[in-house]
């Protein structure tokens, strides 16, 4: 199974990416966790992605692609990946697009996980009060100067890639906005796995599926 995962920064990615992993045995491929691993070891890939990311800016279209291409290459990738936080940019989805195309793969589902950007600032301030009581280090583009320009990245770069999925007919939209467990099993419903009962999602029914709000 190979999908991709999107949505703003705390929309959940990353968790639905984690319970996904543990339930279905494929990868999750982090591009914001494979920077950070770069940062943390110095290499000359990891010191320049390291000030941007800060900035809270996005790290250059080919970086990231190169990263990318290495990573689903790799042995562990060949029963599936799930892509969490990229695509970012049309031309990094374009690249995709050929990544697949010559290793004969196609994706099964592009999830965008629908929330309401008021809700963002808070969940990203529950993430860092969860990180510090675990003793873990707090991420240094969780502040809200970096956080602010963390959304406008979004807004500019990635939700156009809303459209340019929908285009293909290949987005299906979760609402993100209920607990972790509903939208895991909104998800579950979008692959087909049999997802159970979530509350309403906040926008037409798509296919009689508890959660899931469309399919385009
Ligand atoms: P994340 O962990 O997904 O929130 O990503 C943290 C940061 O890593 C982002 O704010 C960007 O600076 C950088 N980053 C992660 N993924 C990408 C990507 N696909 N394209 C460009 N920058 C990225």
């Amino acid at each position: 199974m190979r999908l991709i995962l999107l949505g703003p920064p705390g929309a959940g990615k990353g968790t639905q990416a984690k319970n996904l992993v543990e339930k279905h045995g494929i990868v999750q491929l982090s591009t914001g966790d494979m920077l950070r691993a770069a940062a943390a070891a110095g290499t000359p890939v990891g010191l320049r992605a390291k000030e941007i990311m800060a900035r809270g800016e996005l790290v250059p279209d080919d970086v990231v692609v190169a990263i990318v291409a290495d990573r689903i290459a790799q042995p562990d990738a060949k029963n599936g990946f799930i892509l969490d936080g990229f695509p970012r940019t049309v031309p990094q989805a374009e690249a995709l697009d050929r990544m697949l195309h010559e290793k004969k793969l196609d994706l099964d589902a592009v999830i965008e996980l629908k929330v309401e950007e008021g809700i963002l600032l808070k969940r990203i301030e529950k993430r860092i009060n969860e990180m510090a009581a675990r003793g873990e280090p707090v991420r240094v583009d969780d502040t809200p100067e970096a956080l602010h320009k963390r959304l406008e990245a979004y807004r500019a770069q990635t939700a156009p890639l809303i459209a340019f999925y929908a285009g293909k007919g290949a987005l299906q939209t979760v609402d993100g906005m209920v607990g972790v467990a509903d939208v895991a099993r909104a998800i579950d419903g979008v692959l087909g796995l049999g997802g159970g009962q979530a509350p309403p999602a906040g926008g037409r029914a798509s296919e009689g599926r508890p959660g899931v709000i469309a399919k385009t």
